[in-house]
């Protein structure tokens, strides 16, 4: 079982977006089992934010496997379905953090501004490790909703054949191929 750590080593910081991410794929494991090998567990992700990268090496679903759908909703909102079944679950993120104090909210105006002091960087600091905290301590019902059921599968990755651009020579699979003045051109060509 992969740790929080393992996640922040893959993304490269640690975050308060990239903890909640990792909570949701915990959550999602713990009704499944166990992490994805191949395709036998889908993740369909509403937004595009540092959580997903939690959701991708905990439960193993990967935007390279082609089990990892995007749908730019800009909701924090993950459907996890196991395939063929189409058991699933929707997790909806509905984490409210605590209020700022007058010196953390004046603080964060400060950065806001520019100011890169010693002290402005400390408090913002400390206030996003607070918040990281928080996540990672919280109760699924403090920071979840779970909804469980038969779920839409996505359709699955295909493999597609390629035809070749007649205006940069490169190859392109067919189904994202466009028509040109009468020539098969790739997508970049296309809008040139
Ligand atoms: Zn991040
Ligand atoms: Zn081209």
């Amino acid at each position: 079982m992969k740790s929080f750590n393992d996640v922040v080593e893959f993304h490269g910081h640690s975050c308060p977006g990239l903890a909640l991410g990792y909570r949701v794929a915990m959550a999602a494991l713990q009704e499944f089992g166990e992490r994805a090998e191949d395709e036998e567990l889908v993740a369909i992700v509403e937004n595009n934010s540092c959580a997903v990268d939690a959701v991708q090496v905990i439960t193993g679903c990967t935007f390279g496997k082609g089990n990892l759908v995007f749908r730019d909703y800009g909701k924090q909102v993950y459907t996890f379905i196991k395939r063929p079944s189409g058991d699933g679950i929707r997790i909806s993120v509905d984490w409210k953090s605590s209020e700022e104090t007058d010196e953390e909210k004046s603080m964060w105006d400060q950065y806001m501004k520019g100011d890169r002091s010693e002290e402005v960087l400390k408090a913002v600091h400390n206030r996003k490790a607070k918040k990281i905290g928080l996540i990672l301590e919280a109760r699924n019902e403090e920071l979840i909703k779970i909804t469980k059921g038969k779920m839409d599968l996505p359709e699955e990755a295909r493999i597609y054949p390629s035809l070749t651009c007649a205006i940069c020579g490169e190859k392109v699979m067919e189904p994202r191929a466009r028509v040109k003045d009468g020539k098969v051109v790739c997508i970049p060509c296309f809008e040139k």
